[in-house]
């Protein structure tokens, strides 16, 4: 089939994202697959149990738009246990198709033609189309390797009398780094007096190592008071599959936010929200820093020795190694061959900008079982120049 017409993409720039194209690629050549984030290990049973219980009890038609009461309770309770924040379940809360569909509806909702967003880079895939789609214009900044550290005077230079939002992630994808209390008042300080909103994406909030803690934009009364701010199940529950998120903002922004929301998706799937809200109530997300701390640590211990160099993540679930001291390959090519030779496919760090910055880095989910870290390391040990 063919459409006769001429097609004038709205994304022309746009191929297809990177995480089906290496996922795609692992499949081909049977490679071990540490290149799309999600984890290889089962979601808990119990979770589970409680999904297949609320479809066998009948909860299999639409939930409310805003989301189950039940769930946007438990999220409130789980805001004010752990940033102290006071968010009210029925106006401030609202349960989305994933943390994606949470940031472009609120890109959506609130960004006009013409309206300027800043974006840190390297910046996740999905924030730049939204804002594109929106008719908006983002202003990148860059983050400087190895630290990835925001340089808060040059964010406040970039900003003018157009600068509608700021997009902000952390912990962060894909670099590891993460913002910490003087992050957060800085970015208080540049956006006092203005009506700069923000979107803080913070879908690895419980993915933050060796004792720090996450600075949630929440914590911040002024800062909470012009956020959008996303996180997903997903990445929580060990069930990205399942595409559940959340979104918290205050009422008149989340009033905006629900009006296309009910348009984008309606509402987002009914069993499991009921099943999360139970679940939700053991808290045993706490356990979450342990845990990927303990994958992380092994995954940087079975690599000593090798010819890639790293900074330990201090959060998510991806750590960037450097291939310098292998080869001097574009960071997409050796990827490629990397996946194709050595049967290890990872996510090259240069496609999380604008303009390419090859800093020849690439980036690895570590996400997965002892076994599977133990086979690729064994493998990336074999990488030699
Ligand atoms: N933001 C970041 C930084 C991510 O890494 C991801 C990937 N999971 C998302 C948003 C999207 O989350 P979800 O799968 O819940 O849509
Ligand atoms: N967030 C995941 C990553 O960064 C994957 C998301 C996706 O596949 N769109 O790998």
């Amino acid at each position: 089939m063919h459409f006769p017409g001429i097609i004038s993409s709205k994304l022309p720039w746009a191929g297809t994202t990177i995480f089906t194209v290496m996922s795609s690629l692992a499949t081909e050549h049977e490679a071990i697959n540490l290149s799309q984030g999600f984890p290889n290990y089962e979601v808990s049973n119990e979770l589970i149990d409680l999904v297949h219980h609320y479809m066998r009890k009948g909860l299999n038609q639409y939930a409310p738009m805003q989301g189950v009461p039940a769930l946007r309770k438990a999220i409130a309770d789980k805001s004010k246990a752990l940033y102290g924040a006071d968010v009210d379940p029925d106006t401030e809360v609202t349960i989305t198709s994933g943390a994606t569909q949470a940031i472009y509806t609120a890109i959506t909702a609130m960004i006009r033609p013409g309206d300027e967003v800043i974006v840190l880079e390297p910046a996740y895939d999905s924030y730049v189309p939204a804002i594109e789609l929106a008719g908006g214009i983002p202003v990148f900044i860059q983050m400087q390797a190895p630290t990835y550290r925001v340089d808060w005077s040059l964010v406040r230079k970039r900003m003018t009398p157009r600068t509608k939002m700021i997009l902000i992630n952390s912990p962060h994808n894909p670099t590891g780094s993460f913002f910490n209390e003087s992050d957060l008042k800085e970015l208080d300080r540049i956006t006092d007096g203005t009506e700069v909103l923000i979107v803080s994406d913070e879908v690895y909030e419980h993915l933050l190592f060796d004792g720090r803690r996450h600075e949630s934009v929440l914590r911040y009364p002024q800062l909470a008071a012009r956020s959008f701010v996303t996180y997903s199940f997903g990445k929580t529950y060990h069930s990205t599959g399942w595409k559940m998120g959340y979104c918290i903002a205050p009422e008149n922004l989340m009033k905006e936010f629900r009006r296309v929301h009910q348009f984008v998706v309606f509402c987002a799937n009914a069993p499991m929200q009921y099943a999360l809200a139970d679940f939700m109530n053991n808290r045993n997300y706490l356990e979450l820093p342990d845990f990927f701390q303990a994958k992380r640590d092994r995954f940087l211990e079975l690599l000593n020795g090798s010819s890639f160099k790293f900074v330990p993540a201090a959060g998510s679930y991806f750590q960037l190694l450097d291939y310098s001291e292998i080869t001097d390959e574009k960071d997409t090519d050796f990827a490629v061959r990397l996946t194709k030779e050595h049967g290890v496919a990872s996510i090259p760090t240069s496609v999380f900008y604008r303009q390419p910055q090859d800093h020849r880095l690439l980036r690895f989910c570590f996400a997965k079982t002892d076994e599977t870290l133990i086979a690729a390391a064994n493998r990336l040990q074999r990488v030699r120049a």
